[in-house]
């Protein structure tokens, strides 16, 4: 395999320019040449694509979003549009891909291998840490630092205010986000998409609390099955008699510098996904379990759900006290 594509797919995450990066550094240390494709599928489409050296991702390890843009593609999901994709990498001489997303881009990837004979190896890309396969995803970390640090604030105000506040992150329809949040904050109360949100035992939690604690923080993740922030909180309302506020803290947990460890997940998974290819391995996702580079067919990854850790959640129980 002489030529090698890289792009960036679905919603941005801190630590995918450094995957970007390991990519096109991986593939150069062996012999490849490598192409950056621009703006996901979208750009498939249209031949957005640019030759990488490696210069060329010199000074990004840093940097939060993605130098290749991403997007979202309705034209790649028809047949046609992943014909015209196809065309296009065999014009540019693309022999193999390594797609940076989540289960979108992975399910993307399947059919454009299944049809058209592409081989992909994928890297999971998203802060929700919602794909099998993998203990952590490249911007999972980040957005959890993200979200604590936001939430340190708001507990400034709200307990100089003696006020209740019901906050609102990321995750989609997993926990994940939500729970490690809710123990890193020190959040009172958390709600998840994967356990049902008793109303009326969180009515009791907050009244138990009358006289003990002036102010409290209740996570909630945005798929919690009650609707989310404004919501709950229009459902508890006047729970122990406290001044509520609801915060959504929405896409400023997708942005900014990754941290140290998403830097450092994004460089392993992305020499490893260019090495799996050289390997001759196609329709796999890279993935990190126990501190090993493990590989999962792409389709595992979303037909299994990964479940977030009951231990995390009994945690939170007992530090709520
Ligand atoms: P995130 O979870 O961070 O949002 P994602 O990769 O799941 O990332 P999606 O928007 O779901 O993001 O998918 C990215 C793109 O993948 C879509 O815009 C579409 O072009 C392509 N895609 C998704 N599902 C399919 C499918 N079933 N068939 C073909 N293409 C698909």
């Amino acid at each position: 395999m002489k030529r090698i594509g890289v792009y960036t797919s679905g919603g941005d995450a801190p630590g995918m320019n450094a995957c970007v990066r390991a990519v096109v550094r991986a593939g150069l240390y062996n012999g490849c040449e490598m192409v950056g494709i621009q703006h996901g599928y979208e750009g498939m489409i249209e031949g957005k694509f640019v030759d990488l050296d490696a210069r060329a991702v010199a000074n990004i390890i840093q940097r939060g979003g993605t130098i290749l843009r991403t997007a979202r593609s309705e034209r790649f999901r028809t047949p046609e549009g992943r014909v015209k994709a196809a065309e296009n990498l065999k014009g540019a001489g693309v022999e193999g891909l390594v797609a940076i997303g989540g289960d979108g881009t992975f399910q993307g990837a399947v059919r454009l291998n299944e049809e058209h004979g592409v081989a992909i190896v994928g890297v999971p890309g998203t802060i929700d840490n919602d794909l099998f396969g993998t203990d952590f995803t490249i911007g999972y970390d980040t957005a959890v630092n993200t979200a604590m640090e936001a939430i340190d604030k708001i507990r400034d105000t709200a307990a100089s205010h003696d006020r209740l506040f019901y906050v609102e992150v990321m995750g989609r329809d997993a926990g994940f986000i939500a729970l490690d949040v809710g123990i890193s904050s020190g959040a009172e109360f958390v709600a998840i998409p994967e356990a049902k949100t008793n109303v009326q035992a969180l009515r009791e939690e907050l009244e138990a609390f009358k006289g003990v604690k002036s102010s409290a923080i209740i996570i909630v993740a945005e798929g919690e099955e009650e609707g989310g922030a404004f919501s709950l909180a229009e459902k508890i309302k006047d729970a122990a008699g406290y001044d509520y506020r609801v915060c959504v803290l929405g896409h400023i947990q997708r942005g900014g510098s990754p941290t140290a460890s998403d830097r450092i997940l994004a460089s392993r998974l992305g020499i490893a996904s260019v090495e799996a290819l050289l390997e001759g391995q196609t329709n796999v996702m890279v993935g990190i379990i126990h501190g090993r580079i493990t590989f999962t067919p792409l389709r595992t990854t979303w037909t299994q759900r990964k479940t977030v850790d009951n231990e995390l959640w009994r945690l939170s129980k007992i530090l709520s006290l």
